[in-house]
């Protein structure tokens, strides 16, 4: 299993000197198997999948944790979705606030933006998926699990070939860890677990309490992989106000407390 990361950032897309090392995109990260290709979100890291994939065609599986910008601004901006030819299914988890392609649609439409989402003429299907219940893509087995974040979002685990990882954005824990979660992640090879915060930052040191806005602290993402027994962890999801500075010290603070922890960096690419 390939895993590659296009996007790292959450919360909104940043540039400059201060990030490029990290990379300022958001999240997306695509999984490779078998020759299948399937993609996890498609913020602003997708455009880029996209011009590296060219105009097409293209088969892929785009699965979205949920629907909040930074985990789907990228999608009118995915070259190959523009070919007749391509070929790409969209899979979310069922909604009481509407189907994946309502969602998708709505942001393409006026007055915020200029093309509308039937322009996107390989987009050739979108499913709605059971929120609790697993199920295939091709080689992939993923296992969907429901975790608390405002409007919901569902963390994956995705199994091939003998191979796992889980992908954990915007899940926040709270005041103990989510054990469902641990159970989730049992054993695999990766974790990508969402790590926006410090501990101190999520407590309101030097700035708003961030109780409730949906993120874990780092202690969280390598409490979890600790507990799992995780073959590595990466740390995902870094704040847009977070340096590439600030995110090596990040990293080191979590080796510090779980050693085969590493922060996601755009453009890398790990064999698992
Ligand atoms: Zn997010
Ligand atoms: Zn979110």
């Amino acid at each position: 299993m390939q895993v590659r990361f296009w996007g790292v950032r959450g919360s909104i897309a940043v540039s400059g000197d201060a990030y490029a090392r990290t990379g300022g995109n958001t999240t997306c990260v695509e999984v490779l198997a078998e020759g299948e290709r399937l993609v996890l979100d498609g913020g602003t890291g997708l455009r880029g999948l996209g011009a590296a994939l060219g105009f097409g065609p293209v088969r892929a599986t785009l699965l979205f944790s949920h629907l909040h910008w930074d985990h789907i601004q990228g999608v009118p901006f995915f070259a190959p979705a523009f070919h007749p030819e391509s070929d790409l299914t969209f899979v979310g988890v069922t909604r009481a606030s509407g189907t994946l392609r309502e969602a998708l649609a709505a942001q393409m439409r006026p007055p915020t933006f200029p093309v509308g989402l039937d322009r996107l003429v390989g987009a050739k299907r979108f499913v709605d998926v059971a929120r609790d219940a697993p199920f295939e893509v091709g080689p992939f087995r993923v296992s969907p699990l429901d975790q608390a974040h405002p409007d919901g979002v569902v963390a994956y685990r995705v199994e091939a070939g003998g191979r796992s990882m889980v992908f954990a954005t915007d899940c926040e824990h709270g005041t103990s860890i989510d054990d469902r979660l641990t159970r989730l992640a049992e054993g695999v090879d990766l974790l990508v677990h969402d790590a926006q915060y410090t501990a101190a930052e999520y407590q309101g040191v030097g700035g708003p309490p961030r109780r409730g806005w949906g993120h874990s602290t780092i202690d969280d993402a390598t409490e979890v992989a600790r507990r799992a027994g995780v073959g590595r962890l990466a740390l995902f999801h870094h704040d847009p106000a977070r340096s590439d500075d600030a995110v090596d010290a990040l990293e080191a603070t979590a080796r510090a407390q779980f050693q085969r922890s590493f922060a996601a960096r755009e453009g890398v690419s790990l064999s698992l």
